[in-house]
């Protein structure tokens, strides 16, 4: 069976130190490309890809997630993996590095799918998957945070935030989530989400990213996906779910996530998503209604990253 590898740097508007995220895809399909090479599952490659993206500062996720509205660092990561059956989640996690980990280490260990909170983060102590409080909340950002406040009290951003149903044509600033979907030599399928959320979002919110079938989904047999974007809208429409219903009827990656995405765009609205794919035929594919989007595959041996621009 032919691996293969796909993984996302966030949808939304993608602006600034883009030269420097396409790197950091790079490094994350690489490495989860090598591990499928080597013979590892495809569990191991997508939340080793994810790790790579958690730790690079560069993306929502992992040690560049964005602050809630009152500066709290609070963290969403699911994984799934068809293979074994394999579900775990985390949400609203604070001083965790790698939630990608702790939500692996809930589906291993534990007898549950989804912790949250202060129960998670006791968890993270006892395995020593914490870090301090301030890896995750930089003055950098606790300056970027009260700058977007400005802005959005003046009306000039995130205006979508006095509803969060005016989720058409105006994105939330920067998306930049990391998500990874892998099949592996044996042909099982895993995916990989990890989120901070969105800047400006109220303590306690919890997105698409650790709720199966919203921000990942694996089918066995079948194929795996990952999402990003307005997480409301994501959960609203279970996109990834409909993703692997799509390959489930026997369309390929590229197919299913085209028209899960276009059927998503009329029936919640423009501006909500992004998600990633792979089938079990070792296909890949990725689709977007936002600006942009950045995405990192191997496609017949060669390591692509790229930033995604809607026509
Ligand atoms: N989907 C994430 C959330 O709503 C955000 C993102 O994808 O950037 O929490």
């Amino acid at each position: 069976m032919r691996p293969a590898i796909i993984v996302h740097g966030g949808a939304g508007r993608v602006r600034d130190k883009v030269d420097e995220r396409l790197e950091v895809l790079q490094q994350a399909v690489s490495r989860g490309y090598k591990l499928l090479c080597d013979g590892a599952s495809a569990l191991d490659a997508v939340v080793e890809a994810v790790v790579v993206m958690e730790d690079s500062g560069l993306l929502n996720a992992g040690l560049g997630c964005a602050l809630t509205f009152d500066g709290e660092a609070e963290l969403d990561a699911g994984v799934m993996d068809s293979g074994s059956g394999v579900i775990g989640a985390v949400a609203a996690v604070r001083r965790v590095k790698n939630p990608i980990l702790l939500a692996r280490k809930v589906a291993e260990l534990t007898d549950h799918l989804l912790l949250v909170g202060e129960g998670a983060e006791k968890f993270a102590e006892v395995l020593g998957l914490t870090v301090s409080k301030e890896c995750l909340i930089t003055s950098e950002k606790l300056a970027r945070l009260e700058e977007l406040k400005k802005r959005w009290m003046k009306g000039e951003d995130f205006t979508w935030l006095v509803k969060l149903r005016t989720l058409t044509v105006e994105y939330p600033d920067l998306f930049g989530t990391v998500g990874a979907a892998a099949v592996d030599k044996k042909g099982n399928t895993a995916a990989a989400t990890s989120t901070g959320g969105y800047w400006l979002k109220l303590r306690g919110r919890v997105g698409d990213t650790p709720i199966p079938g919203a921000g990942f989904d694996a089918l066995k047999g079948v194929g795996a996906c990952s999402a990003t974007g307005v997480g409301e809208a994501i959960i609203r429409y279970i996109l990834c779910r409909k993703v692997c219903e799509l390959m489930a009827k026997g369309f390929d990656a590229r197919a299913s996530t085209e028209e899960a995405i276009r059927r998503m765009s009329v029936e919640i609205g423009e501006g909500t998503a992004g998600v990633v794919a792979v089938d079990a035929c070792g296909n890949i594919g990725y689709a977007f209604n936002t600006e942009a989007m950045l995405v990192g595959y191997v496609k017949d041996g060669d390591v692509k990253a790229t930033l995604l621009r809607r026509s």
